[in-house]
């Protein structure tokens, strides 16, 4: 039967580490490391995520900046608060919370995070060099990030291997694709417009699934003894469930898991390790800025 990839563990495992190094820092060096959000508009799952985080950074000593701007602010005055960041040497890490209101230019706004602060690896310098031979981001994707992390706190080689990646966007499929390629993995994405996109998955060693979409990839899209990262977060309807719904992955875990050699839960699996990754980003972030080994 499968492993079951236990992020929930690994990244308080994680969390540990930091928590440790931040104290470290903070008694040699006297820094403390800092990470900004800004939050635009009123978005009940954007909130939960901006607390979410900010919680996570009490917890391992980081020292937690916010600005909460209403949902009819102009794109001079996100501008603004980000060039405050920018400025402020106590902040070495600025993440806009996604998705901005429609009426902002997302593109001019994550232009206007320093590339030396941009934790969540979005500026498009960071992306471009991700994607270029011989040259590093200095900051990778937090989801992306933790899923290779994943993989290789289990072991698991991807060197050589044949990897898929469900999902093209931005923030995970993309760069996911990117990673597994600097990995020297031989990397197929599979979107919405690929046709019989089972015949690619049965061939991956390793399959990262971004798609957003519930009980996607049976038992029959996989190889047997493949490796399964599931990164989808979907609410399906549970009536009995008090909230009346549950949240489930992309993969239909129960068939997913006698076939495959490994597989990560939903939850529990890339969810914990996307926030451990903001913080190991915002930490490296601190120790590069003030030139500490
Ligand atoms: P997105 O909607 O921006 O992108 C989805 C991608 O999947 C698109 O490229 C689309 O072409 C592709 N796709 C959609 N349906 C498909 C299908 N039926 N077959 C093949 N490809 C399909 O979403 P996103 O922001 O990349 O997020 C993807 C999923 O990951 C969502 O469920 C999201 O909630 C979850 N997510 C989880 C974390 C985490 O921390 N674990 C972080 C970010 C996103």
């Amino acid at each position: 039967s499968s492993t079951i990839i236990d992020g929930k563990f690994v990244a308080k495992n994680i969390r540990g580490e930091i928590a440790n190094e931040v104290a470290r820092i903070k008694d040699s060096a006297s820094i403390v490391p800092g990470l900004a959000v800004i939050l635009v508009g009123s978005r009940k799952d954007s909130q939960t995520y901006v607390r979410n985080k900010r919680k996570a950074c009490e917890e391992v000593g980081i020292a937690s900046f916010e600005a909460s701007l209403p949902e009819d602010c102009t794109e001079e005055e996100v501008i603004k608060h980000i060039s405050d960041f920018n400025n402020n040497p106590s902040v070495h890490g600025i993440l806009v919370q996604l998705p901005l209101p429609r009426h902002i230019n997302e593109e001019k706004i994550l232009n206007a995070v320093y590339i030396e602060k941009d934790v969540d690896g979005f500026h498009p310098l960071n992306i471009g060099r991700l994607a270029m031979q011989g040259r590093d981001p200095l900051f990778v994707p937090c989801t992306p990030k933790g899923c290779m992390e994943l993989l290789h706190r289990y072991d698991i080689e991807i060197k050589g291997k044949r990897a898929v990646v469900i999902g093209r966007s931005n923030i995970v499929g993309m760069p996911a694709a990117l990673l597994l390629q600097r990995g020297n993995a031989t990397v197929t994405i599979v979107h919405s417009k690929t046709q019989n996109p089972e015949e690619i998955t049965r061939q991956a060693d390793i399959l990262i699934s971004a798609a957003g979409s519930p009980n996607l990839v049976k038992g029959s899209w996989l190889k047997p003894g493949a490796v399964v990262i599931d990164v989808g977060i979907n609410a399906v309807d549970d009536p009995e469930s008090a909230r009346g719904y549950r949240l489930v992955g992309d993969v239909c875990f129960e068939e997913a898991r006698k076939v495959a050699s490994a597989i990560t839960p939903v939850p529990g699996g890339v969810g914990p390790m996307t926030i451990a990754m903001l913080l190991s980003n915002t930490l490296s972030s601190a120790k590069r800025i003030h030139g500490i080994k």
